[in-house]
């Protein structure tokens, strides 16, 4: 070899050091977004991808107002197992004609997305080439991260705990005809499978109810009996708890060795492979909370949030300790906390609903004893659907917020057409967030005639008005969030 060659050999060394230097620089992130249904998953979710995507007003999103992000697109994601998070036709229901919200999450589902970007030291030197951040993300229904509790449980300290949550002032009337049929079981009778399918289908019924909008309970596992993805109508929802004897073992045979067999399935083929196998596997994920939702429902919702979010936490700590580490170690070091659905307030309380959400947080990091990653709380709307303006009542001027309700939302004895923009007055949150919390308090002026409560009127999403085919979604403090969830990644 003549000194030509070597030269180029290490010219070709050096390069493809350089080239794996650079690779190896590139920045890798796999991010969770949760929350219970309804939450904003969905929207959420739709409204980042989009951002990432199509730009719009981000300040706070420093990578992106620094100009620094050459461009973002989708990628074919890593898991073939895995649903495809359809983030186009969530879009289109968007920004449609008949623009409509999006259908919910119902289960788990990915997106890759590859954002091209400069580093800063890069932007600023004009030397360095280009970087590549791939962003995974994961959504995935919040109740199935709450049953990470029943894996410390066994089937009658789960039956005992449920049994008695359920004599709760707000449970109890819900729970009513799942324990009528209760009484009527005996645990060591033999098995019975339509026992056992009635009693299933009842205690499913209630955890239902404990959904609804005037209750907004947050802790009703098994996750998988209110989303139950793949699982729909699998035998392997066919247990509930049932009404057993401080001590024994269940005897051959019997209905109580039947249900425990199968809570025992449950936990063993449904809850741990998902923590395992895709839980385990993430670097940063948003839980995203309808405070307002639990607010407006009362204390006993909000004591109920507070105990999820300390289940949630618990999920995410990093203790040595835990006996979790011998089935995961969760790697998350950012967690952000988001109430979502902001644009039903006024921006004068926006940053009250974030305190509100903070203190329950902070309460909740005291409770679950959690301490590693950074934890962050923000309030947001992913997808503004309302406008601020001033509205005169008598001598005062009022702030209040102007949509366009959904066709066939009511109020006031009026029925909308989902044309009309109406204006509402949507109440203050209480400054101090403790008297929020205690009193389970938001409770505003905006009630109407017929006791209809028109500040949770469902307003349509914004009328939208693309620019050169590039749509970009008016949003509340997402722009914050994408910070937080991704700055240091584009640094
Ligand atoms: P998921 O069950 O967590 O996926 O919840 P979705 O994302 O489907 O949201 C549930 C509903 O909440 C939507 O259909 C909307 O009515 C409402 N929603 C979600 N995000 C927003 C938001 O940013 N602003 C407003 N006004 N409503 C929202």
């Amino acid at each position: 070899m003549n000194f030509g060659d070597l030269a180029h050999e290490a010219r070709i060394a050096a390069q493809s050091l350089l080239d794996a230097a650079a690779g190896t620089l590139d920045p890798t992130l796999r991010l969770g977004v949760t929350g219970l249904s309804r939450a904003g998953k969905t929207v959420f979710l739709t409204a980042l991808v989009n951002a990432l995507t199509q730009g719009g007003r981000l300040p706070a999103f420093r990578a992106y107002g620094q100009g620094r992000i050459a461009g973002a697109r989708l990628a074919p994601q890593p898991d073939d197992a895995v649903p495809r998070f359809e983030v186009e036709t969530h879009l289109r229901a968007l920004t449609g004609a008949d623009r409509h919200w999006p259908e919910s999450t119902r289960r788990i589902s990915e997106l890759r997305v590859v954002v091209d970007f400069e580093s800063r030291s890069g932007f600023l030197s004009r030397q360095r080439p280009g970087r590549r951040l791939t962003l995974d993300i994961v959504d995935y229904p919040g109740e199935w991260l709450l049953d990470l509790a029943l894996l410390s449980q066994d089937f009658r300290t789960w039956s005992q705990k449920t049994l008695q949550a359920s004599d709760g002032p707000t449970r109890a009337p819900l729970a009513a005809e799942w324990r009528a049929h209760l009484a009527t079981l005996d645990p060591t009778a033999r098995e019975d499978e339509t026992a056992a399918r009635q009693a299933a289908a009842l205690f499913r019924a209630y955890l239902i109810a404990g959904r609804g909008e005037r209750v907004a309970l947050s802790t009703l596992p098994p996750g998988r009996f209110l989303m139950p993805g793949d699982l729909d109508g699998s035998p392997a929802l066919t247990f509930a708890p049932l009404d057993l004897p401080a001590e024994g073992e269940a005897p051959t045979g019997s209905l109580w060795a039947m249900m425990e067999r199968r809570y025992e399935s449950y936990r063993n083929h449904v809850v741990k492979p998902f923590f395992r196998d895709h839980f385990a596997r993430l670097d940063r994920q948003v839980v995203l909370v309808d405070a307002l939702a639990a607010l407006n429902a009362g204390p006993e919702a909000v004591a109920d949030l507070e105990v999820a979010l300390t289940d949630v936490l618990a999920a995410f700590r990093h203790g040595r300790n835990s006996w979790l580490t011998s089935l995961f170690r969760p790697k998350v070091d950012r967690l952000l906390f988001a109430a979502t659905k902001a644009d039903h307030l006024h921006h004068t309380s926006h940053d009250r609903l974030e305190a509100i959400l903070r203190r329950l947080v902070g309460r909740a990091i005291k409770n679950a004893e959690f301490d590693g990653a950074a934890v962050d709380v923000v309030a947001l709307a992913a997808v503004r659907a309302t406008r601020e303006a001033t509205a005169r009542q008598g001598r005062d001027d009022l702030p209040v917020i102007v949509g366009v309700p959904e066709a066939g939302e009511r109020s006031g004895g009026q029925v909308f057409d989902g044309q009309e923009e109406i204006a509402v007055f949507p109440g203050d949150l209480p400054e101090d967030p403790e008297t929020a919390l205690s009193a389970g308090g938001y409770r505003g002026r905006a009630v109407s005639d017929d006791g209809g409560d028109i500040r949770f009127v469902k307003f349509r999403p914004p009328r939208l008005a693309p620019e050169r085919g590039v749509t970009q979604l008016p949003h509340i403090r997402l722009d914050r969030t994408l910070e937080f969830l991704l700055g240091d990644a584009l640094l």
